[in-house]
């Protein structure tokens, strides 16, 4: 545990057992001794074969667990009603899920139940967005539940944010821009129905970090000074200046300090102030995304992979920057609201997938020695001072002639003068030189079942790492050091980062038996890479269970469970179509390759190490356990 520091970025959900398993504490601190859930024994039912009482899903896996999202929740909602006490905040906090951030069905629905005790409501950037988040609220939220729509809006956005209204949901349409006001008023005036209206404002308060580039004054979205006045001047023209009702904000996500939090809040919470004084109905507050997810466990602000500061010491930095504004203007305090996205989805889910292959380090045996003897005249003149050099012990003069070999081999095979045998036994030796002299052993490459590009986007694109570890065998010191290359034929579909800095990854040596796996997890993924990941080479989207805490004998139900898009999924995704595909090719085939076929085109498109476990076609469910939610 300490070699990954599983206890910095996993405290209180993920720690190793006894067993030297990931386990998960589904409720956090709060989890009762017994309850843990052994991720490796999840990973067994989820995957493991029907035959063997296991549900047959392929790899990789999303575990879901919904006991973290409502402590998640909780937690959250808790920290700023501690913030809201403990400064002697006149009013309350009521947050919203800005569901970008992962717009997963069960995670929206369970978030606005969990929620629902707090009046928690949703963000929608999109006309999708805001759909989902329409139906989700008006099924099971809170009467007085937040919908704030923010993004870029045209006509068919804001009049959908108006039947939301006339739904009885509390919506309110954020301007972005200037002009999404004239869209908002005609679409009221046409629709009848009166709006209630936020403005996002442009801040100078500017966060550096990677994250910050939608903050400061030249940042994407929001209004200036003279933008906002010029709103306010049109609201009260028509006699609309009542329906003005909410600031918003967002200085950008993981935000790394809370001096600089306070700094954005306070600013935002003078423009607030300067709105109610020119006569805007303000009641709400609402303070964007970038509550951060210490994703290495430093607790720094040193990277944008960690923040140094706690959930409680964000809340308070929140709701005492803005008391302290609003009581300096005489202004009465404001409902507070949050889009804190990141750090409520982060931690729900962890991504398995398994690693299948290795690099093996160079070997010389007397089979292949025999082929340094072959080489020409220069190459073995070569080869004899490396040897000298190393029986002398100067390690400088080796590594020079080792060099000096590989080129001058790499050279000749080019003019066909050395086979490939002779490459590969000069390479073996140079590497059995260089570890013999001390130099560390080049990381190998461990081959993992899965795409970069479709499960760690974040991590490609903005080279965002993940805390990523073996699951399993963790009371067993790791020998090796890898790196992981994945299955798209692309130079840039590995993982060569890691948290702490490192350039590899401590992992152990693959089991030679193949009935047991080695699996990975990446953890504190919850938030923004399922909808980010594409579908390069085609590979789709992992297979996810959904894992509840259960008195059961491993304290675990699977309550839900779905293979991931199988091949002819992922070919629709790209307008083909499979059934048509699958009529042209069986034409040329007998019965029996006809069925095989029609089992590739239902199969997920990952390899497949247990025929027999992985047939099943997307969204197709079997095997859950007794408290199944169907
Ligand atoms: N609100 C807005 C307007 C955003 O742009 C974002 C994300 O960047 C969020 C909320 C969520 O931010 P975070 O995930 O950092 O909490």
């Amino acid at each position: 545990a300490a070699l990954y520091n599983v206890d910095g970025w996993g405290a209180p959900y993920f720690f190793v057992n006894d067993d030297g398993d990931v386990a998960v504490r589904p409720h956090g601190a709060a989890t009762l001794p017994g309850q843990e859930i052994d991720l490796a024994k999840v990973v067994a039912k989820a995957a493991g074969p029907r035959a063997g009482g296991g549900l047959g899903l392929p790899l990789p896996l999303l575990v879901r667990f919904p006991d973290v999202l409502r402590h998640r929740v909780e937690t959250l909602n808790a920290a700023f009603d501690y913030a809201v006490r403990s400064t002697g905040y006149g009013s309350r906090y009521q947050g919203v899920y800005p569901v970008k951030c992962n717009q997963d069905r069960y995670v929206v629905e369970d978030i606005v139940e969990f929620g629902e005790p707090f009046r928690f409501g949703l963000e929608a950037g999109s006309k999708p967005e805001l759909l989902l988040a329409m139906s989700c609220l008006v099924a099971r939220g809170n009467p007085d539940a937040l919908l704030v729509c923010n993004g870029y809006k045209d006509d068919g956005y804001v009049s959908l944010a108006l039947m939301a209204r006339t739904m009885g949901l509390n919506t309110v349409i954020v301007l972005e821009q200037e002009e999404e006001l004239d869209v908002v008023v005609e679409a009221s005036r046409r629709l009848g129905v009166r709006p209630v209206v936020g403005m996002r404002a442009k801040l100078r308060t500017k966060h550096a970090g990677h994250f910050g580039s939608t903050s400061g004054e030249k940042g994407k979205f929001g209004l200036n000074a003279t933008q906002i006045l010029s709103v306010v001047t049109k609201l009260k023209a028509i006699g609309m200046l009542d329906c003005l009702q909410l600031l918003h904000f967002h200085i950008g996500s993981q935000i790394p300090t809370t001096a600089l939090l306070s700094d954005g809040v306070g600013e935002a919470a003078q423009i607030y102030c300067e709105l109610a004084r020119l006569g805007a109905d303000m009641r709400v507050i609402d303070v964007g995304g970038g509550l951060g997810v210490d994703y290495d466990g430093t607790h720094s602000a040193q990277t944008d992979m960690s923040v140094a500061y706690s959930l409680e010491e964000y809340a308070v930095a929140v709701v005492a920057a803005v008391g302290r504004v609003c009581d300096r203007k005489g202004v009465q305090h404001p409902i507070v609201c949050s889009e804190s996205g990141r750090a409520l989805v982060s931690h729900h889910s962890v991504l398995v997938f398994e690693a299948f292959s290795a690099t093996a380090p160079g070997q010389l045996d007397a089979a292949t020695a025999y082929l340094l003897d072959e080489l020409t005249d220069d190459c073995r003149a070569d080869y004899r001072n490396v040897m000298a050099a190393a029986v002398r012990g100067d390690y400088d003069t080796c590594g020079l002639y080792a060099d000096q070999l590989k080129r001058r081999s790499a050279e000749q095979f080019k003019e066909g003068v050395l086979g490939l045998e002779h490459l590969a036994a000069v390479d073996a030796f140079c590497e059995i030189v260089a570890r013999g002299m001390g130099a560390p052993e080049a990381p190998r490459t461990y081959h993992i079942n899965l795409s970069v590009f479709t499960s760690l986007p974040d991590m490609w694109a903005i080279g965002q790492q993940f805390p990523i570890i073996p699951i399993q065998r963790l009371q067993e010191r790791p020998a090796v050091d890898g790196v992981l290359s994945d299955l798209t034929c692309d130079s840039d579909g590995k993982v060569c980062e890691f948290i702490g800095g490192r350039h590899s990854l401590p992992l152990h040596e693959l089991p030679t038996h193949a009935t047991r796996g080695y699996y990975l997890g990446m953890f504190l993924g919850g938030a923004y890479q399922e909808a980010l990941g594409g579908l390069h080479n085609l590979f789709g989207g992992p297979s996810v269970v959904r894992v509840t805490q259960s008195d059961g004998p491993h304290c675990f139900a699977v309550t839900r469970a779905a293979a991931g898009p199988s091949c002819a999924d992922v070919l629709r995704a790209m307008q083909h179509e499979p059934e048509v595909m699958f009529e042209v090719l069986k034409q040329r085939t007998d019965d029996a390759t006809a069925a095989s076929l029609a089992r590739a085109f239902g199969a997920m498109p990952y390899l497949v190490f247990d025929p027999e476990a992985a047939v099943m076609s997307s969204g197709e469910s079997s095997g859950m356990s007794s408290d199944s939610e169907g």
